[in-house]
């Protein structure tokens, strides 16, 4: 089997990542700089959007376009409801904590507050994600094409959050949509569901919160990235018009303690996961204290 391209490598940690399929391809280097770029998997570009990644001197940059003929789209992104809003302002406000420059631009004008752009219907929109002083462009291929993958993986989860479910295609086995309206709708929960995830993944990264683990360190490149999203509200207390904050709502979790949090109804938290594993690092005491809890 050949290697993978870097670019190959790229879009799949931004498809695991976000649940959006997108292919990738390495472009003509610009001024000495590495360019990439990515777009939606099965779809007719000028109908969706393109990501362009350029490897700058210790910066990676991330442009997000919409094609040429996605105008009702870059509409609709315009009108996207308080779900979509709620998760794009968070995304952008941790992505903006972590160091990354994010630049809304809507019919031509720069918005810092999205929020404002919302007022008004949209034309045109670009995005801009830019990230300076990191460890790229050293010699070390891998860091470089981390770095792409994950500004990779952010801008697309950034755009994912506005777009309209219908032109979502999801990469996990669901082919397509299905015609019937009973699962349109449930085929439309899983996809917020995905939101959620590909912001919560933005936001939180893919390290577990809880054993501080990254499965890749544990299984090889097989499990690179490789990490659950963890609804810290239960789902079932979550009503129709419940928005969900990725910040707060969201944690992401490896199998392990994911499957742990859900031994217990309602689930064991974050810090109660953290104490079962500083406890069995921590001598019979604490495993006393354990046995003592898990008994009753
Ligand atoms: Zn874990
Ligand atoms: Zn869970």
């Amino acid at each position: 089997m050949r290697d993978r391209s870097d670019a190959e490598i790229i879009a799949g940690i931004a498809t695991a990542a976000t649940g959006l399929a997108v292919s990738g391809v390495e472009l003509p280097m610009v001024g000495g700089q590495r360019m990439f770029g990515l777009a939606p998997r099965d779809h007719e570009i000028s109908e969706t959007f393109t990501v362009t990644l350029t490897l700058g001197w210790r910066s990676v940059e991330a442009k997000v376009v919409p094609g040429k003929f996605a105008g009702d789209l870059v509409g609709l992104m315009g009108e996207v409801g308080d779900d979509g809003r709620t998760l794009f302002r968070s995304v952008m406000s941790a992505l903006r904590a972590g160091g990354a420059d994010v630049t809304l631009n809507v019919n031509g004008s720069v918005f810092d507050d999205a929020e404002a752009a919302w007022s008004i219907p949209w034309r045109t929109m670009e995005l801009r994600l830019r990230r300076g002083q990191i460890d790229v462009s050293e010699g070390d291929g891998q860091a470089d094409v981390g770095a792409l993958a994950q500004m990779a993986a952010n801008s697309v989860a950034l755009i994912l959050v506005l777009l309209p479910v219908e032109n979502v295609r999801i990469d996990d086995g669901v082919a397509g949509f299905p015609e019937g309206a009973v699962e349109q709708v449930t085929v439309n929960r899983y996809e917020r569901d995905r939101r959620n995830r590909a912001a919560a993944i933005a936001i939180h990264g893919t390290i577990c919160v809880c054993c501080d683990i990254p499965m890749g360190d544990v299984y090889g490149v097989a499990a690179a990235g490789m990490i659950q999203i963890h609804h810290l509200t239960p789902v079932s207390k979550i009503g129709p018009g419940y928005v969900v904050n990725p910040e707060t709502d969201l944690a992401p979790l490896c199998p392990n303690c994911h499957c742990v949090a859900h031994r217990r109804d309602p689930p064991y938290g974050l810090e109660e996961i953290r104490r079962m594993l500083r406890s069995r690092h921590a001598g019979p005491e604490l495993d006393q204290d354990i046995a003592a809890r898990t008994a009753v």
